[in-house]
This record gives C-alpha cells, sequence and structure tokens, in this order.
C-alpha cells in the first residue's frame, strides 16, 4: 500500500467516528433542553436557528431533513441562491442575520425572511421602501456591545430612540434585541447587559420580548440570561471554509 493511500485511509476512518449532522442537531438539542430546565424556563419559548453561512445548499437542506426549518444566513447574495435551491420546501422560516447594505434591502424585505439586523434609521426607512404591500415585516433591533462602529448595531443607549423610529414607520414588528457578545470580553458580563437592554426594549414595547443571542460556543449561558432564538453555525454544520 502506497504511502498516500493508507494517509487517507486514516483520515476516512477518523472522519468515520465523526458524529453525523443529525446526531450532532440531537445533541444540541439535548443540551437546549437541559440548560433551559436548570433555568426553569420552557423548551417551547427557544427557537433553534440553524446558521448555514458559507455551506452549500445541500447542507442547509440536509439540516432541514435532521428537523430543523429555522435557517439562516448572512449574505445577501448567499441567501438568494440558497433559497432559491430550497425553494420546494415551503415551511422553511428564514432568517437574516449579517449586516445589511440599503441597496439590499428590498430584496431582504421581499424574501420573507425575520431579520435579526435592524440597528439604524436609514436601514429602516430602505426596508419600509422595499414593500408596496405594507405587509408586517418582523424585525430584532440589533444592539451593539462594543466600542467598534464598524461592528453593526445600535448601540445600547440609543437602542430606545431607534425602536420608537421603527414603530412610528408603522411595517414592522420588533421581536426583541439581537446582540453578539464582544470578542474576548466576560461572557456573563455580555449577556447581562443584552438582558439589560430586553427590559428597557420591552418597558416600551412590551410584546418586543425576544432575545436573539447565543452562538456555537455559548449559547447555554445565553440561556440562563433569557435568549429565546439561538443562532448556531459551526457546532451544527462543522467548520465553515470562508474562503469560499
Ligand atoms: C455566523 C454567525 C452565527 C453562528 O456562529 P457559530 O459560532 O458558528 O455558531 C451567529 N450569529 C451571527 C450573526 C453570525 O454571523
Amino acid at each position: 500500500m502506497s504511502l498516500v493511500n493508507s494517509t487517507s485511509q486514516i483520515s476516512l476512518n477518523s472522519s468515520e467516528e465523526l458524529p453525523s449532522l443529525s446526531d450532532r442537531i440531537t445533541s444540541i438539542r439535548k443540551r437546549i433542553s437541559d440548560a433551559a430546565a436548570a433555568s426553569n424556563r420552557a423548551e417551547s419559548e427557544i427557537t433553534l436557528i440553524a446558521v448555514t453561512k458559507f455551506h452549500p445548499a445541500d447542507i442547509a437542506r440536509e439540516v432541514y431533513e435532521a428537523g430543523v426549518s429555522d435557517l439562516a444566513e448572512s449574505r445577501p447574495q448567499e441567501f438568494l441562491l440558497k433559497q432559491q435551491a430550497m425553494a420546494d420546501l415551503s415551511d422553511v422560516q428564514w432568517h437574516f442575520v449579517g449586516q445589511l447594505q440599503r441597496n439590499k434591502a428590498k430584496f431582504i424585505r421581499s424574501s420573507n425572511a425575520i431579520i435579526h439586523s435592524v440597528d439604524r434609521s436609514s436601514l429602516i426607512d430602505a426596508l419600509a421602501r422595499g414593500s408596496e404591500a405594507d405587509d408586517v415585516q418582523q424585525i430584532f433591533l440589533q444592539l451593539n456591545l462594543t466600542d467598534d462602529p464598524n461592528r453593526g448595531g445600535v448601540a445600547p443607549d440609543d437602542l430606545l430612540s431607534l425602536a420608537d423610529y421603527a414603530s412610528s414607520v408603522g411595517q414592522f414588528s420588533i421581536k426583541g434585541v439581537m446582540a453578539v457578545p464582544g470578542l474576548g470580553k466576560p461572557l456573563e458580563e455580555e449577556f447581562a447587559k443584552i438582558h439589560e437592554a430586553s427590559e428597557r426594549l420591552r418597558s416600551i414595547l412590551p410584546d418586543a420580548k425576544s432575545i436573539s443571542a447565543g452562538m456555537s460556543g455559548d449559547f447555554e449561558t445565553a440561556i440562563r440570561f433569557g435568549a429565546t432564538h439561538l443562532r448556531i453555525g459551526t457546532a451544527i454544520t462543522g467548520p465553515r471554509d470562508t474562503t469560499r
């Protein structure tokens, strides 16, 4: 046997030992259920969203077939291609979680996705112009917990004025807040800030009770701090090839 063959034999064997996508989803669901129970929360108030960005549409389809019908993307072009490739699946709820430029707002608005990354009034205007039918668009208001304005999100101090603005425009159903903890920051402090922002938002919009937070590395902590919409990528799909 040549060296090349024996090497590929080894990698084949080790990949066979990796859990399948459906096993990974089962184990994540179990961890969600355990974390919910530990916080005295109902598992039914927590939505698992699989982030399939950078993976091909057949992986997204496999995730769906394994029972996760909430799927998220973060890049408009990739989202468009995946939505087209999966147009036969009428019960997929799409979510858009990436930074959104105004010139893509109309397309995203027409996609029936829940948009997690609404963070400025100019984007709210562009989204409002994106529909002729005045249908309701579900949104989360994204918080920026860092000092870096390039990270996307509204500063926590400006959250309520943005919420007021979105309400005044109409057309929007504000589900709640969305955030990504700052890199290298203490997780519990970050999630406490998100929870506090959510409470402030609810003081003016009682129905805006959802919290979109929690990713592969931190979703159990997020659940402890009230997360209702988990955005989980790599723990389900494996690592992303971001050069694609
Ligand atoms: C990619 C992405 C996720 C998923 O992150 P993982 O660490 O792979 O679970 C969640 N939220 C947003 C906004 C993302 O862009």
